[in-house]
């Protein structure tokens, strides 16, 4: 996402003053600012139930813009009551969408590509309202999501099973696929759009339908693509969306209800690790994209300005809030002083400020307590040895602003050393041998992107061989596609995402052994 070009979208926001534009919703309320959409139906703010927009259980709650702190909009606060009317329609939807010729779904799901694509400005201005990034990486996450909607359109007519050479004459051996059932979905706030459009893409392709709770923080894009959905002809039922802050309740039904076939989730390990235990009591199938600790190895044979490059868009994109942004940065000794001084250089170039402003690259951490996080590792960082090269600390901009930070001198006993740092701090550290780099690289329970920059072709293969992530990318920063697995290896997860394996986690196998048939 990062990379793609900036594009003047911040004319959808107007200056301060003004309401939310939303007739129909008694919910959304006065602002300081106005989100000016090209089409304001798509600024929704109800659980989306059964083809249906409806009330929250408890009341309503407040989505906040975090560039500036002011209510984008009041939405409705759903609870476990109303996570659970949304699985009995999921389920009540299976039974024909399940059963609906595989073309006839791809239809649908490649209008809902159309539909998102062709609103990529308006969603794009939702996110970056609700969320804070950047606009471009906004539009970028709305294009970036809908591909995996168009490629699991075109997938779902591929559920090809298995004929199987027979071991007795009047037997016949079959494999079919079929849809899993109804899908519990959770997702974070990093990315609205996207973490959704991953799982709902291949699991409405598969027949399976869904029931999605997205992250507290970021309703409005999930519901802005339910609006999408609606629209394309998808079938009440067959994608529903509860919005709300408990969590936990809402959880417990998407983890635990019997009639949940399946459960996928994207968000911290420690999350995960509570959600899978709730799925265990049902044996439910489960996907988990869990947390990230990455390793950026420079090797001294690199191309110091792309290595810096590819540093900088993986370690800054989203201000630093990505399970796959640089965590670890390793750099070899004889490379270690232009590296780095290159680096301080191209974060120092680095434009904080709000989404909406064109010339803006890096946008407000998600909270305060983001903020917070921060200014711990810096102080815990400081007070065993670190040396703060640029930035350090919370920035003028605001309570949910960050700066840019470059720390050297990093030891393993530092919190940014073995931590999942999520927000803007490039900590490097150096190494001498290649062996090294692998082993400190490796060192970590967490397993799910790994970056390195060499122009040695042997250790391109090597490096690559022996790292322990699902991912690995050399010289480059950018590696996510719809066409391709994403997945964690050790406690960053279980499953895959994209390609033909992010199809697999939604079917079920069925063997079939006929009998009784003449040879
Ligand atoms: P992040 O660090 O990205 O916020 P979390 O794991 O805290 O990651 O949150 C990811 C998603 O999980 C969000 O939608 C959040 O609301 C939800 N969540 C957090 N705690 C729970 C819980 N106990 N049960 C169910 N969902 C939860």
């Amino acid at each position: 996402m990062s990379g793609q070009p900036r594009n003047g979208l911040n004319s959808l926001f107007s200056g301060p003053g003004g309401v939310i534009s939303c007739p129909e919703f008694a919910n959304a309320r006065e602002t300081g600012r106005m989100l000016k959409l090209k089409d304001p139906s798509l600024l929704k703010t109800s659980n989306y139930i059964n083809g249906e927009w409806l009330p929250g259980g408890a009341g309503v709650v407040d989505v906040s813009n975090p560039a500036n702190g002011e209510i984008v909009a009041s939405i409705a606060n759903g609870n476990a009551a109303d996570a659970e009317r949304a699985v009995e329609a999921a389920a009540e939807a299976f039974r024909s969408w399940s059963r609906m010729p595989a073309k006839q779904r791809a239809v649908l799901l490649r209008n809902w590509f159309n539909l998102l694509m062709a609103n990529a400005d308006d969603l794009g201005a939702i996110m970056t309202a609700e969320q804070g990034k950047p606009l471009f990486e906004s539009v970028g996450e709305v294009a970036y999501g809908a591909s995996f909607i168009e490629y699991y359109a075109e997938e779902s007519k591929r559920a090809v099973g298995a004929t199987i050479p027979t071991v007795a004459n009047d037997r016949r051996l079959q494999t079919y696929k079929q849809p899993v059932g109804v899908v519990g979905c959770i997702t974070p706030w990093n990315f609205p759009n996207a973490m959704i459009a991953r799982k709902a893409g291949p699991a409405l392709g598969a027949g399976c339908t869904i029931v999605i709770k997205p992250a507290t923080e970021t309703p409005l894009s999930a519901l802005s693509m339910c609006e999408l959905a609606d629209r394309a002809g998808i079938p009440k039922g067959v994608i529903n969306v509860v919005v709300g802050a408990d969590s936990s309740g809402i959880g417990q039904v998407l983890t635990q209800h019997p009639k949940i076939g399946k459960f996928t989730f994207t968000g911290s390990t420690r999350v995960g690790k509570i959600l899978m235990q709730q799925c265990a009591e049902g044996v439910k199938k489960i996907s988990l994209e869990l947390g990230g600790n990455a390793p950026f190895i420079v090797f001294d044979d690199a191309d110091i300005d792309a290595a810096v490059s590819d540093c900088m868009a993986t370690k800054f994109r989203n201000c630093g809030q990505t399970c796959v942004c640089t965590n670890r940065i390793f750099v070899q000794s004889g490379v270690a002083d232009e590296f780095t001084s290159k680096l301080q250089a191209a974060i120092e170039a680095l434009n904080v400020g709000d989404g909406f402003d064109d010339a803006v690259t890096t946008g407000p951490l998600v909270s305060e307590t983001a903020v917070g996080e921060m200014v711990d590792f810096m102080a815990d960082a400081e007070s065993k040895g670190a040396k703060v090269e640029t930035g350090g600390g919370k920035h003028a901009l605001g309570n949910c602003f960050f700066e840019p930070t470059l720390v050297t001198n990093v030891s393993q006993d530092m919190r940014i050393a073995t931590e999942e740092i999520f927000g803007p701090i490039a900590a490097v550290q150096t190494f001498d041998t290649e062996d090294e780099a692998i082993e400190r690289a490796n060192d970590t329970e967490y397993g799910l992107a790994a970056y390195y920059a060499t122009r040695d072709v042997g250790r391109v293969m090597r490096v690559a061989e022996r790292l322990e992530y699902g991912i690995v990318c050399s010289n480059s920063g950018v590696f996510s596609t719809e066409v391709a697995p994403f997945g964690g290896w050790k406690q960053s997860g279980i499953g895959s995402e994209g390609g033909s394996e992010g199809m697999a986690e939604f079917y079920e196998t069925k063997f079939h052994s006929m009998g009784g048939i003449e040879s």
